[in-house]
């Protein structure tokens, strides 16, 4: 078990339960609450609530609390609040924090205590946001149903023998569960879209490079991306305005101006094409989903949108494309955990027995399995038959976009082909449980922005998600139709 810090003191903020980034802010303003006591309030539910789901692995309340006792300090002056004043936000634990134990759900970092912060997680303090503590993961962010942790699963708040998806299980969690108002996680080939629709949140992989890197413990590095959680699709959009953007400590940042999201939410749908591809609705998908997803469809033609079939006729690629890319870069990226620099060190007589032994109990089984992949892919006599011909096959899906996108602004599609399963039902199958991203590995490939917003439920009341995608930085569109849908839908705060 994990020791987390004290919880803070029992002030009550008065503003209930339902809250987004607006309302705190507002609250604030209008001096009906304090920073202070909503920080107290979302602790408290955090210890109510998350012994149950298991979202938090280390809760930072000192910082916390000093950040928002500075907020309250602008409040009481009359200075000006910036955007995220006083909203608590809690991040996945594969971002570092300056003096808060960042662990990518690994056992080789259970004792790691970064000396910097993540540019997101800072862009977002100098905003005003009160950081609550880091989210539960798969171990080095690896999976799909959050059960590759070192430490312990999550439960899905909406039905608690579920996973809530991977590898952003705690963030997508926390947020459903309103210990959070919002997290950040990160997405490789669906490690955003997917929780969010298993726990009926909102989640955003931007585009590659919108968002810098910098700070974010690589898994794939040409796949990685650090994105929002929310409850709705406006504060999704708060949180991406300030996390976007150029940052020098992250070359592969882009140099591309960062729109206003909460002013494109505004500008109406009307007119815009929705592609629609056959090959996101081939077998293998659950048929109410299908049913879910093509409601949300005929919702977005009604709100005036032209709905157009488009085709990906390399979808069916993605998955192998994806696994190779994604493992060869592990492998490479993972080299890093040698017992040396960071955390866990074996004892050991010998220099290469000490990493030896290292990494066999640092690592979890799946993150051995996925550096063995990609060992393997990029070894001499395999190289050309496999990484290069993924690299070429990736290059074939990002086409297969580029010219549904010459036809229509957006493309729908089902986020996951099934609602959220049962713990357990696919640790011992990893072919079954890298199926789960049929949908979502290919935006990664192709770098283009996706989100999942909620679009229903089953029978058994699980969520379903509608999946959007868009141009490369064209998550303004993107953000229009997903909030016109959502209210449309009036599928908000589920
Ligand atoms: N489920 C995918 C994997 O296991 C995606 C993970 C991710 O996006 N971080 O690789």
């Amino acid at each position: 078990m994990i020791a987390k810090n004290e919880i803070a003191g029992k002030e009550n903020s008065g503003l209930g339960s339902g809250l987004t980034i607006e309302t705190i802010r507002n609250a604030i303003i209008e001096d009906r609450t304090t920073a202070t006591a909503l920080a107290g309030d979302y602790y408290e539910r955090i210890r109510r609530e998350d012994p149950e789901i298991g979202a938090f692995l280390t809760l930072c309340e000192e910082r916390a609390l000093a950040q928002a006792g500075q907020i309250d300090q602008m409040a009481a002056e009359g200075i000006p609040l910036p955007p995220l004043a006083g909203v608590p936000i809690a991040i996945k634990d594969v971002m570092v924090t300056r003096g808060v134990r960042t662990t990518a759900g690994s056992k080789i970092l259970e004792t790691f205590v970064p000396p910097y912060d993540c540019t997101a997680v800072a862009r977002l303090e100098a905003a005003g946001a009160v950081i609550l503590g880091k989210l539960n993961c798969d171990e080095f962010a690896m999976g799909s149903s959050n059960e590759n942790s070192a430490y312990h699963a999550v439960h899905n708040p909406r039905d608690k023998s579920r996973v809530p998806g991977g590898s952003s299980g705690g963030s997508a969690a926390a947020v459903a569960a309103e210990m959070a108002v919002a997290t950040l996680g990160s997405d490789t080939g669906g490690s955003i879209r997917q929780p969010a629709s298993f726990c009926g949140v909102v989640g955003l992989k931007p585009t590659y490079g919108r968002v810098s890197r910098y700070g974010l413990i690589a898994f794939a590095s040409s796949l990685d991306h650090i994105g929002p959680f929310a409850r709705t699709v406006k504060d999704a959009a708060l949180v991406l305005r300030t996390i976007a953007g150029r940052d020098p400590m992250d070359s592969t940042s882009a140099e591309v101006p960062v729109p206003d999201y909460v002013a494109e939410l505004e500008k109406p749908v009307r007119g815009l094409k929705v592609g629609v591809a056959k090959e996101y609705f081939g077998s293998g998908l659950d048929l109410e989903v299908r049913a879910a997803v093509e409601a949300a469809i005929q919702k977005l033609a009604e709100l005036g949108c032209e709905v157009v079939p488009v085709s990906l006729p390399h979808t069916e690629y993605a998955i192998p494309t994806y696994y190779i890319v994604a493992t060869a870069e592990a492998s490479s990226n993972l080299a890093r955990f040698d017992g040396v620099r960071y955390g866990f060190r074996a004892k050991a007589t010998t220099l290469s027995e000490m990493y030896r032994q290292t990494r066999d109990g640092g690592f979890g089984m799946e993150v051995k399995r996925r550096i063995m992949l990609g060992t393997y892919a990029l070894s001499a006599g395999y190289y050309d038959a496999y990484y290069l011909k993924a690299q070429k096959v990736r290059t074939l899906l990002t086409r297969d976009f580029d010219e549904a996108f010459k036809k229509v602004d957006v493309i729908a599609a089902p986020t996951c082909p099934t609602p959220a399963f049962k713990l357990g039902e696919k640790v011992d199958d990893p072919l079954a449980m890298y199926l789960a991203d049929i949908y979502t590995v290919t935006a990664n490939l192709a770098g283009i922005p996706g989100i999942s917003v909620p679009c229903g439920e089953n029978h058994e009341r699980l969520p379903i998600g509608l999946q959007l995608f868009a141009r490369h930085f064209d998550e303004g569109t993107l953000l229009r139709v997903a909030h016109a849908f959502e209210r449309a839908a009036l599928v908000v705060g589920r």
